[in-house]
């Protein structure tokens, strides 16, 4: 019997199987044939995934310092930082590279479809093997099977929608776009030096829309689109964890999850290489912890989206007006909005 299956070859699921590689048995099981794919992922990822796992330099398509926020009648903020502040990384590089550092069993072609908790174990079927393992950890992205067989599901689900276009662009900037007609959330321009991408997500986000905004309609451009879970539901359970995109560990501001789906792993690894059993109460450690870590981020992150919702297009205007002025916001981390 394993000790841990992982379900999802995510960033989530990779850091976690691999912290946990040399102390537990464990199996990673992943429905698609290779790593990365689909990718549905801007892959912009502030410079505190150092601090995680370092891209290596042939992920990194771009480094950008910076963003410029367009109010829906013009007005623009400017927040950059002194050097560098984010990378824009290649997702299906970067999770190949997070692959390289396991030594444990990477089961590919292997969904998810059967999860059953009675006794002493949990019991699956992945890619019509069927596994027996002491705890699961579903960091099966934001439809998560895993979440879905303990009964809990995000607040939300935001679609997301992105355009690559072979325009290369070495602008230090990301540029975000507002406007409530549009959408409720925002469009966005990212350079990825060879090529530019355009996306949008929130409610409204359709190609069309995109094509318009951008006046890209007559371009060649690869689409991708995903969701983005915001409201993060219980996370510990009898035998069982909910890690990344499953967990709703993502930023309500911006919808990134890169950094957070990776700390929250570490902390998962953490907690499940030093449980005693596999109880429901022996793993409440671990949402105490990713709690302590980024809860406060997506409360106040939460609570920031329900006011943006709330503007109109003229608020919008008159706030940025106001805001571009405060110096202040260039010290914003993309992934702390307020203190630790
Ligand atoms: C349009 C868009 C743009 C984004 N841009 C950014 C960005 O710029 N920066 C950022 O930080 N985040 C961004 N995100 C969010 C980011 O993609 C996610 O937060 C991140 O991928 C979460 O990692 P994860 O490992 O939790 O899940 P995922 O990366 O989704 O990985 C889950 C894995 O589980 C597998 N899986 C699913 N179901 C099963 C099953 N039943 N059995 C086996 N395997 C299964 C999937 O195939 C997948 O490989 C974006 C999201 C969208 C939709």
């Amino acid at each position: 019997m394993l000790d841990l299956v992982v379900a999802g070859a995510g960033p989530a699921g990779l850091e976690l199987a691999f912290r946990c590689q040399n102390k537990m048995n464990v199996a990673v099981v992943e429905e698609h044939k290779r790593i990365g794919e689909p990718n549905h992922c801007s892959g912009l990822v502030s410079r505190n995934i150092d601090g995680i796992a370092k891209p290596p330099r042939d992920c990194v398509e771009h480094r950008v310092r910076g963003a410029l926020l367009h109010s829906p009648g013009g007005h623009t903020i400017e927040l950059k930082k002194r050097g560098f502040a984010a990378y824009v990384i290649d997702r299906q590089s970067f999770d190949n590279s997070l692959a390289e550092r396991l030594n444990c069993r990477l089961l590919m072609g292997s969904k998810l479809e059967r999860v059953a908790f009675g006794g002493g174990s949990v019991s699956l079927t992945a890619g019509r093997k069927n596994i027996e393992c002491c705890v699961i950890a579903g960091a099966d992205g934001a439809n998560s099977f895993v979440a879905k067989s303990l009964g809990v599901g995000p607040k939300e689900k935001i679609p997301g929608i992105i355009a690559i276009a072979r325009e290369s662009n070495a602008s230090e900037f990301v540029e975000l776009f507002f406007d409530k007609r549009l959408t409720d959330c925002f469009l966005w321009k990212i350079p990825r030096g060879e090529t530019t991408e355009y996306g949008m997500w929130g409610s409204g986000s359709r190609f069309d829309v995109l094509e318009k905004f951008f006046k890209i309609k007559n371009k060649k451009y690869a689409r991708r689109s995903g969701v983005i879970p915001l409201g993060p539901p219980k996370t510990y359970f009898n035998r069982a964890i909910l890690v990344g995109d499953a967990a709703g560990q993502c930023k309500p501001w911006t919808g990134g999850g890169v950094v957070y789906g990776m700390t929250c792993a570490r902390i998962a690894a953490d907690v499940l290489t030093k449980a005693d059993g596999f109880s429901e109460q022996s793993l409440r450690g671990y949402e105490v912890r990713w709690k302590r870590a980024i809860g406060k981020q997506i409360g106040a992150g939460m609570f920031a989206r329900c006011l943006l919702a709330r503007l109109s297009n003229r608020q919008l205007d008159a706030f940025m007006a106001t805001a571009r002025w405060l110096r202040l916001l260039n010290r914003l981390d993309m992934d702390f909005l307020v203190k630790k």
